[in-house]
């Protein structure tokens, strides 16, 4: 059976419109496909909307609900924290036994600063990187995204003149100057940028896996070749593991490539859907917040999502979630490159554990580049042929799995795509 239109949803969205920009919280949500549904509630790794259909949900709050809807132990967490009261403005030993758990899951981090969004954590790795090197600019990598802040939001998308320039209208024109803009995998580029004798170079940031612009892996011996290069040249190095971090290993990229940056910024699913940030690093850096760079902020150390990152850590923990993660991601993965054969269609599929990326329509994407060519007119037309049928997607081809999801979940999800790409080609 599927979805012939959603009512509810519908009425519900011209409801908001008259109190909400956009009629939901974020411009990107606005812009999915026929329109956002509205949510009545979620259980598992299934949503349900006010119109009464169940999906399987592969957006999974765009990322951070990485134990599912409704997970019982997070759930009895925060249950138990807040009768006790929501934030206290001091010290309390949660937020020392979350950090705790932080440290000993990443190797070499010494220490962590609680932030609310991965925005502001990025943002405070920029200003600790600044601080102790007493320089200015720094590198990142074209379609990396670090956060929707004035520094951070460039090289993201390509601009109407097709140009990786600022990413918003009102943001100031100076993030271009601070910025040296290089192509994710070209080492040698890093190192010419570095070389320059004005280069006046704070800090090296990446998404260790290029996750928001094709779930693209560094090329071998990247990482560690940034390491060097910043070893060389007293640069600081970040890790922006906000998707990656705890996700596609237990201590993310870190552990799963086997280099340590100096800073890492963790969200998402650290607190399985809690809004929590954090910068975990090198102590000779971090303790410097005690010493003249500022960060400050009202919900610093939340009692409340720091039990619930208590908890989906520990769930995190339970016996074989990351075999399941890499066997499911690789099965939705083989799954979605079949269904795309099968009709004829050309497509690129990128997994990293429970990250899957379908680039529809280029066969052989390496590059974010390749990645900018994606079909996204026909994926946009296949995401609503999808939630007909009950699975929820992200508009941009990136899918997420939970430890809530099943073998059968998958298996169902990779059928439903082949009505779905039919359906999408009738
Ligand atoms: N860094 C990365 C790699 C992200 O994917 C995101 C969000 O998607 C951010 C930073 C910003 O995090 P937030 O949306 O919590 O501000």
């Amino acid at each position: 059976m599927t979805i012939a239109a959603w009512p509810a949803s519908e009425r519900a969205w011209e409801r908001t419109k008259g109190s909400l920009a956009g009629g939901v919280s974020t411009g990107l949500r606005a812009s999915m496909k026929p329109h956002p549904i509205f949510v009545e509630g979620g259980a598992g790794p299934r949503l349900t909307d006010l119109d009464g259909n169940s999906y399987l949900d592969y957006v999974l709050g765009w990322g951070p609900v990485i134990l599912g809807h409704g997970h019982p132990g997070l759930t009895a967490a925060v249950s138990a924290q807040l009768p006790l009261g929501a934030t206290y403005g001091t010290g309390h030993l949660l937020e020392a036994e979350v950090a705790e758990k932080v440290l000993d899951r990443i190797p070499g981090m010494e220490r962590v600063l609680w932030s609310n969004t991965g925005t502001e954590a990025t943002q405070v790795a920029l200003r600790l990187a600044r601080g102790v090197t007493g320089r200015r600019r720094f590198i990142k990598f074209g379609g990396h995204y670090h956060g929707w802040s004035d520094p951070m939001l460039v090289g993201y998308r390509p601009g109407a003149d097709g140009t990786l320039g600022l990413g918003s209208q009102g943001q100031n024109p100076s993030a271009l100057e601070d910025l040296v803009l290089v192509e994710w995998g070209d080492l040698d580029a890093v190192a010419e940028a570095l070389k320059a004798p004005d280069s006046d170079i704070a800090a090296i940031f990446c998404e260790p896996v290029l996750c928001n612009s094709g779930v693209i892996e560094p090329p071998e011996g990247f990482l560690a070749g940034l390491r060097e290069l910043c070893d060389a040249t007293g640069t600081v190095l970040v890790f922006d593991e906000v998707i990656t971090g705890f996700r596609i290993d237990r201590g993310g990229a870190v552990t799963r490539y086997g280099v340590t940056p100096d800073l890492v910024t963790l969200a998402k699913a650290i607190a399985g859907g809690y809004p929590l940030a954090a910068i975990a690093g090198r102590a000779s850096i971090l303790e410097r917040t005690t010493q003249g760079i500022v960060h400050a902020g009202t919900y610093n150390g939340n009692p409340v999502v720091l039990a619930a990152a208590g908890a989906t850590l520990d769930a995190l923990d339970e016996p074989g979630v990351y075999d399941a993660f890499e066997r499911q991601g690789r099965a939705l993965a083989d799954g979605i490159r079949a269904g795309f054969a099968r009709h004829g269609l050309a497509v690129t599929v990128n997994q990293v554990g429970p990250v899957v990326q379908c680039i529809a329509g280029v066969a052989d994407a390496r590059t974010f580049t390749d990645f900018i060519g994606a079909d996204q007119e026909f994926y946009d037309r296949l995401t609503v042929q999808l939630l007909r049928r009950g699975v929820f997607t992200l508009p941009g081809g990136r899918w997420y799995l939970s430890t809530a999801h099943t073998d059968a979940d998958v298996a169902h999800t990779v059928q439903v795509l082949d009505d779905a790409l039919a359906a999408t080609l009738a």
